[in-house]
């Protein structure tokens, strides 16, 4: 298993196309890191540059803090799998797994370390098919069988479940969390699916126009992203964001306008909230994400509230909760991207 470490990483396509820009971020040995972001980001771009697929234009590559640039894909020791599993069609599930092991070493023995492998994967009933007899689900637990039977020390995953439906994507998110984490692999796992990345991440890093934006803990990113990107990009429902100003309190206790509506925060400042106080009088975007909100009459208010009024236009009902559509006359903020 291995540190991977990417400095000042910048990737320029032909036609000055600036696919990562300046990208930097480690990752620990047996770390599982999501790095999250819009089709187009740049995502499977780092990926193609960890396992050497892709030159990297500027910046260092560091596998277990030695300078890998230059080392050619095989003897790098990762296994990528991609979106679209390219298993050999007139292979069964064994040979598609034994394959990478009999190019390494041609006449080898290879049973006893496939059977084990797919003991892992709980695919042994699957051996002796070929692709055509697998499912979607089935087919890709088989390529993710013929990526780690070389028992590689770290794994890259490019959005390996888009292809499968709703139900056996949550599946399989589960299962690949489980896997690598009892083979304690460093693992790298692509996904544009912001809820697939808060469900497993130890740490997500969240990428927009080739730029890192964010690197945290899942809550972390969710709780307090950094930017109104970040904000936007993660979380559903959608974090409501809108347009208001700020007015200097006297109390400490922040007074906010809204449209033709003003509120004031129930408690005085924190000192997480300082940074407001540069901005007294000025346009800000206020983040309101849906379950901090409550709906609730003007008698019903508690001490720790604040009383923006509205009017309902639409309940979504979802099974264990409804979600609420509000209009208060508020501007909403504009998200490039
Ligand atoms: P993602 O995986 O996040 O969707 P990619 O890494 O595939 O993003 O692409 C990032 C950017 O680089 C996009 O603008 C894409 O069009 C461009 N790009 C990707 N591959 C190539 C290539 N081989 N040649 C030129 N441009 C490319
Ligand atoms: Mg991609």
């Amino acid at each position: 298993t291995r540190a991977i470490s990417l400095r000042d990483v910048t990737k320029i396509y032909p036609r000055d196309v600036v696919a990562v820009n300046r990208l930097s971020l480690d990752i620990a040995p047996g770390e599982f890191l999501v790095l999250l972001g819009p089709s187009g980001c740049g995502k499977t771009t780092v990926l193609r540059m960890i396992a050497g697929l892709e030159d990297i234009t500027s910046g260092e590559l560091l596998l277990d803090g030695e300078l890998a640039n230059g080392i050619p894909p095989g003897q790098r020791g990762l296994a990528m799998v991609f979106q679209h599993y390219a298993l050999y069609p007139n292979m069964t599930g064994e040979q598609n797994m034994s394959f990478p092991l009999k190019i390494e070493s041609p006449g080898r023995d290879t049973t006893a370390q496939v059977r084990e492998t797919a003991r892992l994967l709980g695919i042994e009933e699957l051996l002796d098919r070929f692709p055509a007899q697998l499912s979607g689900g089935e087919r890709q637990r088989v390529a993710m069988g013929r990526a780690i039977v070389r028992r590689p020390s770290a794994f890259l995953l490019d959005e390996p479940l888009s292809n499968l439906d709703a139900k056996l994507r949550t599946r399989l998110r589960a299962e690949i969390a489980t896997l690598t984490r009892h083979l304690g692999v460093t693992t790298v796992y692509v996904t544009h699916d912001q809820a697939e990345a808060m469900s497993l991440g130890d740490r997500v890093a969240v990428l927009r126009d080739g730029v890192i934006q964010q690197v945290s803990a899942a809550r972390e990113v969710y709780q307090r992203p950094e930017n109104v990107f970040v904000a936007a990009f993660v979380g559903t429902p959608r974090i409501n964001l809108l347009r208001a100003t700020v007015h200097a309190p006297l109390d400490g206790r922040l007074n906010i306008d809204f449209g033709t509506q003003r509120i004031q925060l129930p408690q005085p400042l924190s000192p997480d909230h300082q940074m407001l106080r540069v901005q007294m009088g000025r346009e800000i975007t206020v983040g309101l994400r849906s379950e901090a909100a409550r709906i609730a009459g003007p008698q019903e208010m508690r001490p720790t509230e604040a009383l923006l009024n509205g009017v309902v236009q639409h309940v979504e009902f979802q099974g264990h909760e409804s979600l609420v559509h509000v209009s208060t006359g508020a501007r909403p903020a504009r998200v490039e991207g």
